[in-house]
């Protein structure tokens, strides 16, 4: 989210900046890392269930497709930003290369609230998107996955408009498909497990057992559901979730300070994780302003919701307990608190490693779909955790090696990868 103060891209651009001063990058490399090979801006008109037509602003942005096809979700949201898009395709970059899947980065990216559209109009908008960009998109050249507010229903259309357009089945166009229809098990899963998996490394490392931890959440998306799932199974104690509110138009923190029953929240949260208020109050959650997620007394903190969500104003009003920032969402540390953390002794798991799960998993989709021959759970898992834990393995050591934050050890590895890849090209 792009806010007055807080331009993503260009908070993707310091930090990318940063390293290439750290790594003695050439210029020529420079310029092409530090944003977007090709941008496409167009837009959507949607025939409305009332009759009339809105138009609707959308993007997808390839940031680099050295290591492979671009690879990155599309988001639904309404204050969605071409900036926003062009920092999460890079991020994507990254993203992919810490984890060393052989995909480059992209994003996609339509300004609109899914609240308010029909389920028609919904499909209507997915299969707009494609007809708009299927010559751009395809196994070989982009493929794109869910993100904030889409899921496997639009994945489906989109894939299903671009199989009519071309003429043959592709389920290789896009992943996050439902399971049965070209989807992988494990999928809706993966993110918040590949976030948890990278969690149970750094408690390890750092000597924490996760059962005498605590942690408070922003956001109960797909991704904050199943990392809480998973965090409470490991034995952690999950003391605030908070999320929007569609009706009040804002958000609150449900907090239980005995620990949230995650089973007992997603029973009454909606398909965009929004938790029933009243519903929360007679189960015995606080109801708590949105923003007090952040102030609570826990070890670690998990953003999962949108960019610029740690400030150094929100930094200010963290306990002095918080040890770990756990960065499950894309892009919620600004780059000017990454020092103010530091300085408290408060290690941040970075982003595009921390929240690789989703990816590496849309990977495992796609090597799927095109054997014709699907993994049970248990593999996709097992595959998810080994490469989450080695990638995790790999940039702690490297920190420690090299004294240098988690984010910046996990920069190095990531763009040293796509600088091998863009050199051995001969692109610069
Ligand atoms: N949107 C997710 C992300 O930001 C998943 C991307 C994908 O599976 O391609 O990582």
């Amino acid at each position: 989210m792009e806010t007055e103060t807080y331009n993503p891209f260009l908070n993707a651009q310091k930090q990318f900046d940063s390293v290439a001063e750290l790594l003695n990058l050439d210029s020529g490399t420079r310029e092409l890392l530090r944003r977007p090979m090709k941008e496409q801006h167009f837009t959507i008109p949607v025939k409305m269930d009332d009759g009339t037509t809105q138009v609707f602003q959308a993007y997808r942005i390839k940031h680099n497709d050295a290591r492979g096809p671009a690879k990155g979700g599309i988001r639904f949201h309404p204050q969605e930003t071409a900036d926003t898009v062009r920092a999460l395709s890079m991020w994507m970059t990254w993203k992919c290369a810490v984890v060393d899947i052989p995909l480059g980065g992209g994003k996609g990216g339509v300004i609109c609230d899914p609240h308010n559209l029909t389920k028609a109009e919904q499909e209507r908008l997915c299969r707009g998107y494609v007809r708009q960009l299927y010559g751009q998109i395809g196994p070989v050249l982009d493929v794109p996955a869910p993100d904030v507010m889409t899921n496997g229903q639009h994945m489906l259309w989109m894939m299903d408009e671009y199989e009519k357009l071309m003429g043959g089945h592709f389920p290789g166009v896009i992943t996050g498909k439902p399971v049965g229809m070209g989807g992988s098990l494990g999928r809706t899963e993966a993110t918040g497990y590949g976030v948890i998996y990278t969690l149970k490394g750094l408690l390890e490392y750092m000597n924490l057992p996760a059962a005498n931890t605590t942690a408070s959440f922003q956001g109960f998306g797909n991704v904050a559901e199943y990392a809480a799932r998973m965090y409470t199974e490991l034995g952690g104690t999950v003391i605030a979730v908070s999320c929007w509110d569609q009706e009040d138009a804002k958000s609150y923190t449900y907090r239980k300070l005995a620990g949230c029953d995650i089973d007992e929240l997603v029973s009454i949260k909606n398909t965009f994780g929004s938790i029933d208020k009243n519903k929360a109050q007679d189960l015995g959650y606080e109801i708590l302003p949105g923003d007090e997620w952040i102030c609570q007394e826990v070890d670690i903190l998990i953003p999962a919701a949108l960019e610029n969500q740690i400030t150094p104003d929100t930094c200010a009003q963290m306990s002095p307990k918080v040890k770990i920032i756990c960065e499950a969402a894309n892009g919620p540390t600004t780059p000017d608190s990454d020092a103010i953390l530091q300085s408290k002794n408060v290690v941040v798991l970075p982003d595009f490693l921390c929240n690789a799960g989703g990816v590496t998993c849309s990977y495992f989709e796609q090597v799927q779909c095109n054997m014709n021959y699907f993994w049970s759970k248990e593999e996709v898992l097992e595959k998810l955790e080994y490469s989450m834990t080695n990638a995790f393995a790999a940039v702690n050591e490297l920190a420690q090696d090299k004294k240098l934050s988690l984010r910046d050890a996990a920069y190095v590895i990531a763009i040293n990868r796509v600088v091998d890849a863009v050199k051995l090209r001969g692109w610069v």
